[in-house]
């Protein structure tokens, strides 16, 4: 296959099938040809594995899936794409393209139909639109997959791998570590993409957790304290979970610190043991 990392070599293609970017679709197209192989190689693409990837653009990240893992199966949603990677996946009898949006696509059932004796990992380059929900979904669908190797916005990389009760910690943050030890990989500058981006981006490694790091008895209210926590990001935890959670202030109070926390924390200093414990408590005031 021509290189697809060619900006003349893109240009022709998109020239003879008449593509045009997508920008409410997130396309930006890697060309920086360190990029794929890195992430594809940091992200389990090899032998004894499939992997799930997640928007595909002209199948820069695809190919080099392709030539490591056993079998890919790509999703991408746009479907003026499809005639472009039917040239440029040619080669490769591994792929299944799948013309779907991933957040209604079964990601176990695709698992379960096309990865038969293997273990499985999602590598993509996110469209950053909606790069959380993608992540939440993978994570809350808890698919049975090794890794979720994503390349997203630096700032929400380094959001998602910040350590629970740091500055930098949101309600993803947690959820994330819930389910996963996350890992910033490697940066990639905005110039490694057409049409480059305003803001530059990492690489990203979520290892997935076998057993989740602290016990909670009802993960639902548990995922809703949490949220309610950081709804309100400047207000303190006590003023956020009691206005979004629809609860007396003094009940919070207090359960906040039977939890042995201090009534003024702020939801970002809570790890994640202190919030299962304010959960639990407050599961009992509801
Ligand atoms: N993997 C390619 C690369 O690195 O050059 C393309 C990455 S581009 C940032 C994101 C891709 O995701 C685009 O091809 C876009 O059409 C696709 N996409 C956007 N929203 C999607 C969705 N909801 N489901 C599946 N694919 C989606």
């Amino acid at each position: 296959m021509e290189n697809l990392t060619n900006i003349n070599v893109i240009k022709d293609i998109f020239s003879r099938h008449g593509f045009t970017f997508s920008k409410a679709l997130g396309q930006n197209f890697i060309i920086n040809p360190s990029v794929c192989p890195k992430i594809a190689e940091m992200g389990n693409a090899r032998e004894g594995f499939g992997i799930i990837e997640i928007g595909t653009g002209v199948g820069v990240l695809t190919n080099e899936l392709a030539k490591r893992a056993d079998k890919v199966v790509a999703v991408e949603i746009d479907e003026r794409l499809l005639p472009i990677l039917n040239e440029t996946l040619s080669e490769y009898e591994n792929v299944t393209v799948i013309n779907a949006d991933v957040m209604k696509t079964d990601l176990k059932a695709v698992i379960d139909e096309h990865f038969s004796g293997l273990e499985a990992a999602v590598c993509a380059n996110l469209p950053y639109y909606i790069t959380s929900p993608i992540i939440m979904y993978l994570l809350e669908s808890r698919l049975p997959v090794k890794s979720i190797t994503v390349m997203v916005q630096k700032e929400a990389g380094v959001r998602l791998c910040a350590k629970p009760g740091s500055r930098e910690c949101g309600a993803v943050t947690a959820a994330v570590n819930y389910y996963a030890e996350p890992k910033l990989l490697f940066n990639v500058s905005r110039g490694s993409f057409m049409p480059a981006p305003n803001v530059d981006s990492c690489v990203i490694r979520l290892d997935i957790r076998e057993t989740p790091p602290v016990e909670v008895s009802d993960e639902k209210f548990f995922f809703k304290v949490v949220r309610g926590a950081f709804s309100q990001r400047r207000k303190n935890l006590a003023n956020s979970l009691s206005s979004s959670m629809g609860m007396n202030k003094q009940i919070v109070i207090e359960a906040i610190r039977a939890a042995g926390l201090s009534e003024n924390i702020r939801p970002e200093q809570l790890t994640l043991q202190q919030f299962a414990d304010v959960a639990e408590k407050l599961s009992k005031e509801e």
